[in-house]
Protein backbone atom coordinates (compact mmCIF):
# COMPACT_ATOMS: atom_id res chain seq x y z
CA UNK A 1 0.00 0.00 0.00
CA UNK A 2 1.15 3.27 -0.81
CA UNK A 3 -0.37 6.31 0.57
CA UNK A 4 -0.29 10.22 0.13
CA UNK A 5 0.96 13.07 2.07
CA UNK A 6 0.36 16.46 0.22
CA UNK A 7 2.14 16.01 -2.91
CA UNK A 8 3.91 12.81 -1.97
CA UNK A 9 3.77 9.73 -1.82
CA UNK A 10 4.64 7.10 1.18
CA UNK A 11 4.78 3.70 0.17
CA UNK A 12 5.75 0.54 2.56
CA UNK A 13 9.28 0.14 1.09
CA UNK A 14 10.05 3.33 2.35
CA UNK A 15 9.04 2.97 6.06
CA UNK A 16 10.30 -0.95 5.88
CA UNK A 17 13.96 0.67 5.35
CA UNK A 18 13.90 3.99 7.13
CA UNK A 19 11.56 3.42 10.46
CA UNK A 20 14.19 2.27 12.52
CA UNK A 21 13.87 1.47 16.60
CA UNK A 22 14.77 5.14 17.80
CA UNK A 23 14.54 7.89 20.50
CA UNK A 24 11.36 10.19 20.35
CA UNK A 25 13.56 12.93 21.18
CA UNK A 26 11.61 15.17 23.38
CA UNK A 27 15.23 15.76 25.03
CA UNK A 28 18.56 15.50 23.55
CA UNK A 29 20.19 13.73 25.44
CA UNK A 30 17.48 11.70 25.84
CA UNK A 31 16.61 10.45 29.68
CA UNK A 32 18.28 7.40 29.92
CA UNK A 33 21.38 8.88 29.69
CA UNK A 34 20.77 11.01 32.94
CA UNK A 35 22.95 10.13 35.74
CA UNK A 36 23.16 10.48 39.56
CA UNK A 37 26.21 12.31 39.49
CA UNK A 38 23.40 15.69 38.95
CA UNK A 39 21.95 16.01 42.35
CA UNK A 40 20.08 18.71 44.21
CA UNK A 41 23.05 21.01 43.97
CA UNK A 42 23.62 20.80 40.97
CA UNK A 43 20.11 21.78 39.90
CA UNK A 44 20.36 24.64 42.47
CA UNK A 45 23.30 26.06 40.48
CA UNK A 46 21.41 25.79 37.61
CA UNK A 47 17.87 27.64 38.81
CA UNK A 48 19.86 30.26 40.50
CA UNK A 49 22.31 30.80 37.45
CA UNK A 50 21.22 34.43 37.03
CA UNK A 51 24.07 35.22 34.77
CA UNK A 52 23.33 32.62 31.89
CA UNK A 53 20.76 34.05 29.44
CA UNK A 54 18.25 31.18 30.29
CA UNK A 55 17.39 33.32 33.91
CA UNK A 56 15.34 35.59 31.21
CA UNK A 57 14.05 32.30 29.54
CA UNK A 58 10.38 31.93 30.13
CA UNK A 59 9.41 29.59 31.89
CA UNK A 60 7.18 26.04 31.25
CA UNK A 61 5.92 24.07 34.01
CA UNK A 62 5.17 20.16 34.26
CA UNK A 63 3.30 18.70 37.73
CA UNK A 64 2.82 14.95 37.67
CA UNK A 65 0.09 13.90 39.33
CA UNK A 66 0.39 10.31 40.05
CA UNK A 67 -2.63 8.46 40.88
CA UNK A 68 -5.37 6.75 39.07
CA UNK A 69 -8.15 4.65 40.11
CA UNK A 70 -7.62 1.69 37.61
CA UNK A 71 -5.32 0.45 35.69
CA UNK A 72 -4.84 0.42 31.75
CA UNK A 73 -2.20 -2.81 30.75
CA UNK A 74 -0.79 -0.78 27.87
CA UNK A 75 0.91 1.24 30.75
CA UNK A 76 3.98 2.87 30.25
CA UNK A 77 3.63 5.93 32.81
CA UNK A 78 5.00 6.41 36.34
CA UNK A 79 1.85 5.98 38.02
CA UNK A 80 -0.09 5.06 41.58
CA UNK A 81 -3.09 2.67 41.17
CA UNK A 82 -5.51 3.65 44.58
CA UNK A 83 -9.13 3.69 45.29
CA UNK A 84 -8.17 6.05 48.57
CA UNK A 85 -8.30 9.62 47.19
CA UNK A 86 -7.33 10.45 50.31
CA UNK A 87 -4.12 10.20 49.08
CA UNK A 88 -3.51 12.74 46.39
CA UNK A 89 -4.42 15.69 49.88
CA UNK A 90 -0.98 14.70 51.21
CA UNK A 91 0.59 14.62 48.03
CA UNK A 92 -0.51 18.48 47.46
CA UNK A 93 1.10 19.25 50.66
CA UNK A 94 4.32 18.21 49.65
CA UNK A 95 3.93 19.53 45.66
CA UNK A 96 3.73 22.99 47.69
CA UNK A 97 6.92 22.16 49.91
CA UNK A 98 8.93 21.40 46.73
CA UNK A 99 7.09 24.76 44.48
CA UNK A 100 8.07 26.71 47.64
CA UNK A 101 11.72 25.71 47.48
CA UNK A 102 12.21 25.91 43.56
CA UNK A 103 10.32 29.10 43.22
CA UNK A 104 13.31 30.48 46.43
CA UNK A 105 15.73 29.40 43.91
CA UNK A 106 14.17 31.45 40.83
CA UNK A 107 14.77 34.96 39.59
CA UNK A 108 11.69 36.97 40.72
CA UNK A 109 11.18 37.93 37.76
CA UNK A 110 10.28 35.04 35.34
CA UNK A 111 7.68 34.47 33.86
CA UNK A 112 5.61 31.38 33.38
CA UNK A 113 4.11 31.27 29.89
CA UNK A 114 2.75 27.42 29.72
CA UNK A 115 1.50 25.24 32.47
CA UNK A 116 1.07 21.27 32.28
CA UNK A 117 -0.88 18.88 34.14
CA UNK A 118 -0.07 14.94 33.53
CA UNK A 119 0.10 11.98 35.05
CA UNK A 120 -1.18 9.56 36.27
CA UNK A 121 -4.80 11.27 36.46
CA UNK A 122 -4.91 14.80 37.15
CA UNK A 123 -8.23 14.26 37.02
CA UNK A 124 -8.07 12.15 39.89
CA UNK A 125 -8.18 15.50 42.11
CA UNK A 126 -11.59 16.72 43.54
CA UNK A 127 -12.67 19.80 41.71
CA UNK A 128 -11.54 21.79 45.75
CA UNK A 129 -8.33 19.79 45.08
CA UNK A 130 -7.78 21.02 41.52
CA UNK A 131 -8.54 24.36 42.88
CA UNK A 132 -6.25 24.28 45.92
CA UNK A 133 -2.91 23.37 42.97
CA UNK A 134 -3.82 26.39 40.81
CA UNK A 135 -3.99 28.51 43.94
CA UNK A 136 -0.19 27.00 45.09
CA UNK A 137 1.16 27.63 41.73
CA UNK A 138 -0.34 31.45 40.94
CA UNK A 139 1.04 31.76 44.79
CA UNK A 140 4.83 30.95 43.83
CA UNK A 141 5.33 31.37 40.29
CA UNK A 142 4.00 34.78 38.26
CA UNK A 143 1.84 33.85 35.09
CA UNK A 144 1.65 35.31 32.48
CA UNK A 145 -2.12 36.48 30.98
CA UNK A 146 -1.88 34.37 27.76
CA UNK A 147 -0.16 31.16 29.51
CA UNK A 148 -1.17 28.10 27.49
CA UNK A 149 -2.44 26.10 30.51
CA UNK A 150 -2.91 22.07 29.26
CA UNK A 151 -4.24 19.03 31.32
CA UNK A 152 -4.60 15.37 30.64
CA UNK A 153 -8.27 14.37 31.08
CA UNK A 154 -9.49 11.03 31.97
CA UNK A 155 -12.96 11.24 30.09
CA UNK A 156 -13.85 8.38 32.70
CA UNK A 157 -13.25 10.25 35.31
CA UNK A 158 -14.31 14.08 34.38
CA UNK A 159 -18.56 15.60 34.45
CA UNK A 160 -19.51 19.06 32.67
CA UNK A 161 -19.37 20.92 35.70
CA UNK A 162 -15.47 19.86 36.62
CA UNK A 163 -14.69 20.92 32.95
CA UNK A 164 -16.48 24.38 33.46
CA UNK A 165 -14.55 24.54 36.73
CA UNK A 166 -11.37 23.72 34.95
CA UNK A 167 -12.03 26.44 32.13
CA UNK A 168 -12.69 28.92 34.98
CA UNK A 169 -9.24 28.08 36.53
CA UNK A 170 -7.67 29.47 33.19
CA UNK A 171 -7.21 25.82 31.43
CA UNK A 172 -7.50 26.62 27.82
CA UNK A 173 -6.25 23.10 26.23
CA UNK A 174 -7.15 19.86 27.38
CA UNK A 175 -5.75 16.38 26.04
CA UNK A 176 -8.37 12.69 25.99
CA UNK A 177 -6.92 9.42 26.88
CA UNK A 178 -9.08 8.06 23.97
CA UNK A 179 -6.83 5.03 22.84
CA UNK A 180 -9.35 3.18 20.71
CA UNK A 181 -13.49 3.47 20.63
CA UNK A 182 -13.52 -0.80 20.47
CA UNK A 183 -15.33 -2.04 23.14
CA UNK A 184 -13.30 -5.54 22.84
CA UNK A 185 -10.12 -3.74 22.67
CA UNK A 186 -11.03 -1.35 25.62
CA UNK A 187 -11.96 -4.85 27.18
CA UNK A 188 -8.18 -6.32 26.41
CA UNK A 189 -6.50 -2.88 28.13
CA UNK A 190 -9.09 -2.56 30.75
CA UNK A 191 -10.12 1.01 30.26
CA UNK A 192 -13.71 1.09 29.71
CA UNK A 193 -15.20 3.96 28.19
CA UNK A 194 -17.98 3.90 25.71
CA UNK A 195 -17.95 6.59 22.86
CA UNK A 196 -20.61 8.57 24.16
CA UNK A 197 -18.69 9.26 26.97
CA UNK A 198 -15.98 10.84 24.87
CA UNK A 199 -18.13 12.60 22.72
CA UNK A 200 -19.66 14.24 25.84
CA UNK A 201 -15.90 15.17 27.40
CA UNK A 202 -15.44 16.96 24.30
CA UNK A 203 -18.68 18.52 24.31
CA UNK A 204 -18.26 19.87 27.50
CA UNK A 205 -14.82 21.17 26.65
CA UNK A 206 -15.88 23.26 24.04
CA UNK A 207 -19.27 24.47 25.90
CA UNK A 208 -16.47 25.60 28.44
CA UNK A 209 -14.40 27.32 25.96
CA UNK A 210 -11.71 25.21 25.90
CA UNK A 211 -9.23 26.72 22.56
CA UNK A 212 -7.37 23.36 21.70
CA UNK A 213 -8.80 19.51 22.14
CA UNK A 214 -6.61 16.63 21.44
CA UNK A 215 -7.29 13.09 21.26
CA UNK A 216 -4.75 10.61 22.39
CA UNK A 217 -4.84 7.40 20.22
CA UNK A 218 -3.30 4.00 20.15
CA UNK A 219 -2.49 1.91 17.18
CA UNK A 220 -1.15 -1.71 17.93
CA UNK A 221 -3.36 -2.57 21.11
CA UNK A 222 -4.45 -5.96 21.54
CA UNK A 223 -7.42 -7.39 19.48
CA UNK A 224 -7.32 -4.19 17.14
CA UNK A 225 -8.02 -4.86 13.30
CA UNK A 226 -7.50 -2.84 10.24
CA UNK A 227 -11.37 -2.82 10.25
CA UNK A 228 -11.76 -2.12 13.88
CA UNK A 229 -9.39 1.01 13.90
CA UNK A 230 -11.04 2.43 10.91
CA UNK A 231 -14.40 2.28 12.85
CA UNK A 232 -12.67 4.24 15.87
CA UNK A 233 -11.40 7.09 13.25
CA UNK A 234 -14.76 7.18 11.73
CA UNK A 235 -16.10 8.35 15.52
CA UNK A 236 -12.40 10.86 16.30
CA UNK A 237 -13.01 11.98 12.65
CA UNK A 238 -16.73 12.54 13.74
CA UNK A 239 -15.87 14.10 17.05
CA UNK A 240 -13.36 16.39 15.47
CA UNK A 241 -10.56 17.24 17.99
CA UNK A 242 -8.18 20.04 16.91
CA UNK A 243 -5.00 18.03 17.64
CA UNK A 244 -4.50 14.19 17.54
CA UNK A 245 -1.58 12.19 18.38
CA UNK A 246 -1.35 8.68 16.82
CA UNK A 247 1.13 6.42 19.23
CA UNK A 248 2.58 3.58 18.40
CA UNK A 249 1.93 0.91 21.29
CA UNK A 250 5.01 -0.56 22.30
CA UNK A 251 5.15 -3.84 23.97
CA UNK A 252 7.73 -4.09 26.95
CA UNK A 253 6.33 -6.28 29.47
CA UNK A 254 10.10 -6.66 30.39
CA UNK A 255 9.83 -2.73 31.65
CA UNK A 256 6.52 -2.38 32.07
CA UNK A 257 4.43 -4.50 34.46
CA UNK A 258 0.79 -4.27 33.83
CA UNK A 259 1.77 -4.89 29.87
CA UNK A 260 2.13 -9.05 31.41
CA UNK A 261 -1.55 -8.70 31.17
CA UNK A 262 -1.91 -8.50 27.66
CA UNK A 263 -1.59 -11.77 25.68
CA UNK A 264 0.53 -11.53 23.44
CA UNK A 265 -1.41 -13.49 21.14
CA UNK A 266 -3.85 -11.06 20.53
CA UNK A 267 -1.62 -8.18 18.77
CA UNK A 268 -1.42 -7.35 15.83
CA UNK A 269 1.08 -8.43 13.49
CA UNK A 270 4.11 -6.16 12.41
CA UNK A 271 2.14 -6.12 8.96
CA UNK A 272 -0.88 -5.50 10.57
CA UNK A 273 0.24 -2.26 12.18
CA UNK A 274 1.65 -1.24 9.13
CA UNK A 275 -1.41 -1.25 7.09
CA UNK A 276 -3.17 0.38 10.17
CA UNK A 277 -0.67 2.96 10.47
CA UNK A 278 -0.99 4.23 6.72
CA UNK A 279 -5.25 3.84 6.56
CA UNK A 280 -4.89 6.40 9.63
CA UNK A 281 -2.23 8.04 8.05
CA UNK A 282 -4.51 8.49 4.54
CA UNK A 283 -8.03 8.89 6.70
CA UNK A 284 -6.51 12.02 9.04
CA UNK A 285 -5.54 13.61 5.99
CA UNK A 286 -8.39 13.07 3.99
CA UNK A 287 -10.58 14.41 6.51
CA UNK A 288 -8.58 17.62 6.24
CA UNK A 289 -5.47 17.58 9.27
CA UNK A 290 -2.13 18.48 9.08
CA UNK A 291 1.02 16.02 9.66
CA UNK A 292 2.77 17.90 11.83
CA UNK A 293 5.49 14.85 12.54
CA UNK A 294 6.24 11.73 13.98
CA UNK A 295 2.82 10.86 15.26
CA UNK A 296 1.19 14.70 15.41
CA UNK A 297 -1.47 15.61 13.72
CA UNK A 298 -3.64 19.14 13.44
CA UNK A 299 -6.69 20.88 12.20
CA UNK A 300 -5.05 23.38 9.61
CA UNK A 301 -6.45 26.53 11.82
CA UNK A 302 -4.69 25.08 14.92
CA UNK A 303 -1.46 26.86 16.46
CA UNK A 304 0.18 23.86 16.17
CA UNK A 305 -0.04 24.00 12.41
CA UNK A 306 0.14 28.03 12.02
CA UNK A 307 3.77 27.84 14.26
CA UNK A 308 4.70 24.98 11.77
CA UNK A 309 3.99 27.11 8.37
CA UNK A 310 5.69 29.94 10.28
CA UNK A 311 8.46 27.32 11.24
CA UNK A 312 8.35 28.32 14.63
CA UNK A 313 7.89 24.91 16.00
CA UNK A 314 9.37 23.38 18.73
CA UNK A 315 9.55 20.41 20.85
CA UNK A 316 9.66 19.66 24.60
CA UNK A 317 8.49 16.77 27.14
CA UNK A 318 5.38 16.94 25.97
CA UNK A 319 5.95 16.85 22.37
CA UNK A 320 5.17 19.89 19.91
CA UNK A 321 4.73 22.93 21.24
CA UNK A 322 4.21 26.75 19.64
CA UNK A 323 6.08 27.94 22.53
CA UNK A 324 9.63 29.57 22.14
CA UNK A 325 12.63 28.20 24.03
CA UNK A 326 11.48 28.29 27.49
CA UNK A 327 13.49 26.93 30.83
CA UNK A 328 10.95 23.50 31.99
CA UNK A 329 10.22 23.21 35.81
CA UNK A 330 9.16 19.62 36.30
CA UNK A 331 7.46 19.35 39.82
CA UNK A 332 6.21 16.04 41.50
CA UNK A 333 7.03 12.53 41.11
CA UNK A 334 9.31 11.46 38.29
CA UNK A 335 8.85 15.28 36.59
CA UNK A 336 11.68 16.22 34.57
CA UNK A 337 13.56 19.66 34.01
CA UNK A 338 14.99 21.66 31.78
CA UNK A 339 17.04 24.55 33.02
CA UNK A 340 20.07 26.10 31.39
CA UNK A 341 22.43 23.41 29.75
CA UNK A 342 21.40 20.88 32.03
CA UNK A 343 18.08 18.18 32.61
CA UNK A 344 17.23 17.03 36.16
CA UNK A 345 14.94 14.52 36.78
CA UNK A 346 12.79 13.62 40.49
CA UNK A 347 12.60 10.59 42.07
CA UNK A 348 9.69 8.17 41.36
CA UNK A 349 9.57 6.82 44.44
CA UNK A 350 6.38 8.13 46.50
CA UNK A 351 8.18 7.82 49.80
CA UNK A 352 11.43 9.06 48.56
CA UNK A 353 10.14 12.15 47.75
CA UNK A 354 8.30 12.69 50.82
CA UNK A 355 11.27 11.60 52.66
CA UNK A 356 13.96 14.35 50.53
CA UNK A 357 10.99 17.09 50.79
CA UNK A 358 10.85 16.42 54.93
CA UNK A 359 14.46 16.69 54.92
CA UNK A 360 14.55 20.02 52.79
CA UNK A 361 16.02 18.45 50.18
CA UNK A 362 14.67 18.73 46.77
CA UNK A 363 14.05 15.50 45.55
CA UNK A 364 15.84 15.12 42.56
CA UNK A 365 17.44 11.75 41.66
CA UNK A 366 19.66 12.37 38.44
CA UNK A 367 20.13 14.19 35.68
CA UNK A 368 22.21 15.51 33.14
CA UNK A 369 24.74 18.90 32.03
CA UNK A 370 25.09 19.59 28.26
CA UNK A 371 28.23 20.30 27.52
CA UNK A 372 28.35 22.60 23.88
CA UNK A 373 28.95 19.71 21.60
CA UNK A 374 25.47 18.34 23.33
CA UNK A 375 23.88 22.02 22.90
CA UNK A 376 25.10 21.60 19.35
CA UNK A 377 23.86 18.08 18.31
CA UNK A 378 20.37 18.83 20.44
CA UNK A 379 19.78 22.13 18.57
CA UNK A 380 20.40 20.00 15.06
CA UNK A 381 17.91 17.06 16.39
CA UNK A 382 15.27 19.60 17.69
CA UNK A 383 15.47 21.08 14.50
CA UNK A 384 15.01 18.20 12.47
CA UNK A 385 12.28 16.72 15.00
CA UNK A 386 10.29 20.63 13.83
CA UNK A 387 11.63 20.12 10.22
CA UNK A 388 13.83 23.20 10.30
CA UNK A 389 16.40 23.47 7.94
CA UNK A 390 20.00 23.29 9.17
CA UNK A 391 21.53 26.25 8.31
CA UNK A 392 25.20 26.39 8.15
CA UNK A 393 26.25 29.35 8.59
CA UNK A 394 23.79 30.35 11.41
CA UNK A 395 25.28 27.35 13.63
CA UNK A 396 28.98 27.93 12.36
CA UNK A 397 28.19 31.55 13.99
CA UNK A 398 26.79 30.65 17.02
CA UNK A 399 28.90 27.61 18.08
CA UNK A 400 32.39 29.17 16.19
CA UNK A 401 32.38 26.00 14.32
CA UNK A 402 33.21 25.11 10.73
CA UNK A 403 29.55 22.72 10.26
CA UNK A 404 31.05 20.91 7.07
CA UNK A 405 34.21 19.32 8.53
CA UNK A 406 32.75 19.25 12.45
CA UNK A 407 30.00 16.87 11.05
CA UNK A 408 32.08 15.28 8.06
CA UNK A 409 31.33 11.37 9.15
CA UNK A 410 27.65 12.48 9.62
CA UNK A 411 27.41 14.30 6.49
CA UNK A 412 28.18 10.87 4.82
CA UNK A 413 26.03 8.83 6.95
CA UNK A 414 22.94 11.34 5.81
CA UNK A 415 24.16 10.22 2.27
CA UNK A 416 21.41 7.75 1.71
CA UNK A 417 19.03 10.03 3.66
CA UNK A 418 19.26 12.60 0.60
CA UNK A 419 19.69 9.82 -2.33
CA UNK A 420 15.93 8.31 -1.07
CA UNK A 421 14.53 11.84 -1.11
CA UNK A 422 14.41 12.24 2.88
CA UNK A 423 16.69 15.42 3.15
CA UNK A 424 18.10 17.82 0.81
CA UNK A 425 21.48 18.88 1.57
CA UNK A 426 23.59 21.97 -0.74
CA UNK A 427 25.73 24.24 0.18
CA UNK A 428 24.31 26.11 2.98
CA UNK A 429 21.68 23.96 4.70
CA UNK A 430 20.34 20.88 5.47
CA UNK A 431 16.47 20.90 4.71
CA UNK A 432 13.81 18.24 5.56
CA UNK A 433 11.79 17.57 2.17
CA UNK A 434 7.35 16.64 2.66
CA UNK A 435 8.76 13.07 2.04
CA UNK A 436 11.27 12.82 4.98
CA UNK A 437 8.88 14.54 7.63
CA UNK A 438 7.86 11.39 8.90
CA UNK A 439 11.35 10.13 9.21
CA UNK A 440 13.12 12.66 10.93
CA UNK A 441 13.54 10.47 13.81
CA UNK A 442 16.03 8.02 11.96
CA UNK A 443 17.88 11.02 10.17
CA UNK A 444 18.32 13.16 14.33
CA UNK A 445 19.81 9.54 15.39
CA UNK A 446 22.49 10.45 12.76
CA UNK A 447 23.89 13.23 15.28
CA UNK A 448 22.85 10.98 18.41
CA UNK A 449 26.56 11.18 19.79
CA UNK A 450 25.06 8.38 22.75
CA UNK A 451 23.29 6.01 20.62
CA UNK A 452 24.49 2.75 20.86
CA UNK A 453 22.60 -0.14 19.18
CA UNK A 454 22.76 -1.94 22.66
CA UNK A 455 20.13 0.44 24.15
CA UNK A 456 17.66 0.25 21.35
CA UNK A 457 15.20 -2.37 22.94
CA UNK A 458 13.80 0.50 24.67
CA UNK A 459 12.62 2.31 22.28
CA UNK A 460 9.87 2.04 20.09
CA UNK A 461 9.43 2.27 16.19
CA UNK A 462 7.11 4.92 14.32
CA UNK A 463 5.16 1.88 13.14
S1 LIG B 1 -2.68 4.97 30.92
FE1 LIG B 1 -3.05 6.82 32.11
S2 LIG B 1 -4.97 6.40 33.20
FE2 LIG B 1 -4.21 4.42 32.49
S3 LIG B 1 -3.00 3.62 34.21
FE3 LIG B 1 -1.59 4.71 32.86
S4 LIG B 1 -1.45 6.77 33.67
FE4 LIG B 1 -3.28 5.81 34.57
Amino acid sequence: MTTTLPNIEISEALIRRFDSLGPRYTSYPTADRFDTHFDEHSYIKYLENHEASSTIAPLSIYVHLPFCASICYYCGCNKIITKDHGRSAKYLRYLEKEMAMVASHLHAERNVVQLHLGGGTPTFLSEAELHELMGMLHKYFNFMPDAELGIEIDPRTVNPTMLSMLASLGFNRTSLGVQDFDPAVQKAVNRIQPVEMVEEAIDASRTAGFLSVNFDLIYGLPKQTLQSFSKTLDDVIRLSPDRIALYNYAHLPGRFKPQRRIEESELPSAEERLQIFLMSLRRLLDAGYVYIGLDHFAKPEDDLTKAQEAKSLHRNFQGYTTRAECDLIGLGLSSIGKVGHSYSQSTGILDEYYEQLDAGQLPIKKGFELNMDDVLRRRIIMNFMCSEPINFKAINNTYKIDFLSYFAEELAKLQQYQEAGLINIDSNAITVTPKGRMFVRAVGMVFDKYLQQATSAQYSKLI
